[in-house]
């Protein structure tokens, strides 16, 4: 036990896997290709599939277009030339006493007349041809060497390996296997490992058998064998559960580790405030905030009155109203005599924020200024002064003549300029900022309060994973009074029908969007670029007038182009999916979206989001003519829901996590065993068993 403790501290499993007998620098070299640079990479190198190798299938039980592992002696094998001898092809036959199996490499390469000898014996994997003669092409094949080793790699459960050229699949199985004899009892349970004092042995046995216990797995040790070597095809899932769960955990205590060292470190500025300015600000906002609102608002509250800095997720579906609620934790900030930054992901929005706060702060005394790169409505000052400084310290908490909210895109505060006593930063649709931005703001030193605000409705086992070290909030209520959105699916003929549709509705003194997802034609066939469509859809759509917004324009174009929607000047907006995030228009009820199979199921829920806000009834048209049933069914999907997480779970499904987010969301863990879509529960037991260690 004291042994495994000082394991521990440098584990015989982070030795380089040159360590292993038979691993020289050659093949180091090859295992590094696929990133096994240490002993536990090795043991934990995934087998892509395994080959039940107990019992073969006789080769005259094959059945055309199924895959098999058969075994066999080679009985005949050469290589075949044609097209005057250009092109080479090589050929064996293999023979098990009941049939004979041609297989066929189309690419004849030197080597194979060595290693294809006749006589030697071979497990040959793939699909069959056909039957007359019983041909695979192209099989994978591992030699049957006689003198060593039968029970790694036949008479069982054989892992086949991700492997690269140069190195075979029983090679890979055979270091794996080395590994494995040699280090097992290296292999800890990760639980325990780092943070926890080894303390007494027999403590350390009670920790185990409590932690363990209540999960029914197998210890990791035996998992890895499991994995590795399974005694039946159930063991696979077994151990899989077991080590995805070890991720989880892994990855569960760097966020506990972060949170805490978080909480020791940084002392929360008193931010908050004393309603001298919200209360004005809600009398004149028009409507009265929904209980979902207050409620959040109070969870905000009490971060910005305690004792740590706040780092809170904000989570609301589209038109949840997050913009009234950011509103309110900048008034507690300011109220409390700190600058605050709002911080959104485009120009766009950015100067939609601008204008909306203008009109609420004006009135109550606070300047909101706009720092973006196309516009600066003031200067920043440069690092605050030492008389700075000691001024923040005897603030009063009604002193608010001399602060400001700053609202901008990210450059705010990445772009080199310090806003001088930030006591909040609020960042607008995050999923639009990647994880190492946000840490960069936590970086800032001088902690200020984080609100971070999506409409991105993040599936569970991402939130768990990825914010896990924010708190959570939720609006789960839209305002009332809104007018619903219909959503239709249409095929690309039903064209005309929808533009009447729409005409009778402009006519009708609404507005539309229309959306497109090329900005430009790429020469794709049937895919709809916006500069190339304009002037058809002008003329088709006239005398009501069509403005043209894409993310090649300049910024103050694209604040023009808003600007005319907004006023009504424009009645339809033409544009790429660059709308998709927060803008806000109540007068625009329809919403046209055509090669709607292009979009993620998540970024059409957020297009639909802006249309429904205000009381007319709403149409959501997606034109699509893929064929294929997969994406009818997608599509499907929206026209049944507007339920923002069932679309995300849906989209979480059908595209993977990455996507999902985004390009930019860099901080994706990348998990060997785990699975985002489908450990929930194990991502769950993750937190209970980091939550209940000491
Ligand atoms: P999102 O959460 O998508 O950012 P917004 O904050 O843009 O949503 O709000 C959408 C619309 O709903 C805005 O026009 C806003 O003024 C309005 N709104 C917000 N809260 C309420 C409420 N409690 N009652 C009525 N309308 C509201
Ligand atoms: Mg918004």
């Amino acid at each position: 036990m004291a042994a495994e403790s000082a394991n521990q501290i440098a584990s015989p499993l982070t030795q380089p896997v040159t360590v292993v007998w038979g691993v020289g620098a050659e093949r180091a070299k090859l295992l590094a290709r696929l990133n096994i640079f240490t002993v536990e990479d090795l043991l934990l190198h995934k087998p892509r599939r395994y080959e039940d190798r107990r019992k073969f299938l006789a080769i005259r039980e094959l059945r055309a277009k199924e895959s098999a592992t058969v075994r066999g002696k080679i009985v005949a094998a050469g290589i075949k030339r044609w097209k005057k001898g250009t092109r080479a092809m090589f050929e064996c036959v293999f023979d098990d006493g009941t049939a004979l199996l041609h297989c066929r490499w189309w690419q004849a390469q030197p080597w194979m007349e060595d290693y294809f000898a006749v006589n030697r014996e071979f497990v040959v994997f793939g699909k069959v041809e056909s039957l007359r003669p019983r041909t695979i092409d192209h099989p994978e094949t591992e030699l049957v060497e006689p003198e060593d080793d039968e029970f790694i790699h036949v008479n069982r459960i054989a892992p086949i390996h991700p492997l690269t050229e140069g190195l075979t699949a029983r090679v890979m199985r055979t270091l794996v296997w080395r590994a494995l004899e040699k280090y097992e009892a290296d292999i800890t349970n990760p639980w325990e490992a780092g943070g926890v004092s080894p303390g007494a042995p027999s403590e350390t046995e009670t920790r185990r058998a409590r932690s363990d216990a209540p999960y029914q797995l197998p210890s990791r040790a035996n998992s890895v064998r499991m994995i590795q070597f399974p005694e039946e095809f159930s063991d696979v899932e077994i151990a899989r559960r077991r080590l995805a769960l070890d991720e989880f955990v892994v990855l569960q205590k760097q966020i506990r580790e972060r949170r805490k060292k978080f909480e020791t470190n940084a002392q929360a500025l008193p931010a908050g405030g004393d309603n001298h300015l919200i209360k004005p600000f809600l009398s004149a906002l028009g409507f009265k905030l929904t209980d979902a609102q207050t409620r959040v608002l109070r969870e905000i509250r009490a971060d910005m009155r305690g004792e740590h800095p706040m780092r809170r997720l904000l989570q609301g579906d589209v038109g949840s109203g997050k913009t009234a609620v950011a509103a309110c934790a900048a008034l507690m900030a300011l109220e409390s005599g700190f600058n605050v930054a709002l911080m959104a992901p485009t120009e766009i929005l950015a100067e939609q924020h601008f204008r909306n706060f203008e009109k609420w702060f004006k009135p109550l005394g606070v300047k909101v200024e706009l720092q973006t790169g196309n516009r600066k409505t003031s200067n920043i000052q440069h690092p605050t002064s030492n008389t700075q400084l000691g001024a923040r310290a005897e603030h009063t908490t009604r002193d608010t003549q001399h602060v400001s909210l700053f609202v901008g895109t990210h450059a705010l505060l990445t772009g080199g300029f310090e806003i001088p006593n930030l006591g909040l930063v609020i960042i607008d649709e995050q999923h639009k900022f990647g994880v190492a931005q946000r840490e960069q703001l936590v970086r800032k030193g001088r902690y200020p309060h984080l609100l971070v605000m999506t409409a991105t409705p993040i599936p569970r086992t991402l939130g768990l994973t990825l914010y896990g070290e924010l708190d959570f909030s939720a609006i789960d209520e839209l305002p009332p009074g809104r007018g619903r959105v219909k959503t239709l699916v249409r095929a690309a003929d039903k064209l005309p029908k929808v533009w009447e549709f729409v005409r009778g509705k402009l006519a009708a003194g609404r507005q539309a969007y229309v959306v497109y997802p090329r900005v430009e034609d790429t020469g794709e066939s049937g895919i709809k670029a916006v500069t190339k469509e304009f002037a058809n859809l002008a003329k088709l759509l006239a005398p009501h007038r069509v403005a043209l917004l894409h993310g090649r324009l300049s910024g103050r174009e694209k604040e023009q182009v808003m600007a005319d929607f907004r006023s009504g000047r424009a009645q339809v907006l033409l544009a790429t999916s660059l709308i998709e995030v927060g803008v806000d228009v109540p007068n625009a009820t329809l919403m046209l979206i055509e090669n709607a199979e292009m979009f993620g199921l998540a970024q059409l829920h957020q297009l639909r989001g802006r249309i429904g806000r205000g009381a007319h009834e709403s149409y959501c048209i997606l034109i699509s003519d893929a064929g294929d049933p997969i994406t009818r069914v997608r599509l499907k999907v929206l026209e049944q829901t507007t339920d923002g997480f069932k679309i995300a779970e849906e989209d979480l499904k059908l595209r993977g996590p990455g996507e999902l987010l985004g390009r930019e969301q860099s901080g994706m863990p990348n998990f060997r065993f785990g699975d985002l879509v489908e450990d929930l529960d194990l991502i769950k037991q993750a937190r209970e068993i980091v939550t209940q260690s000491p």
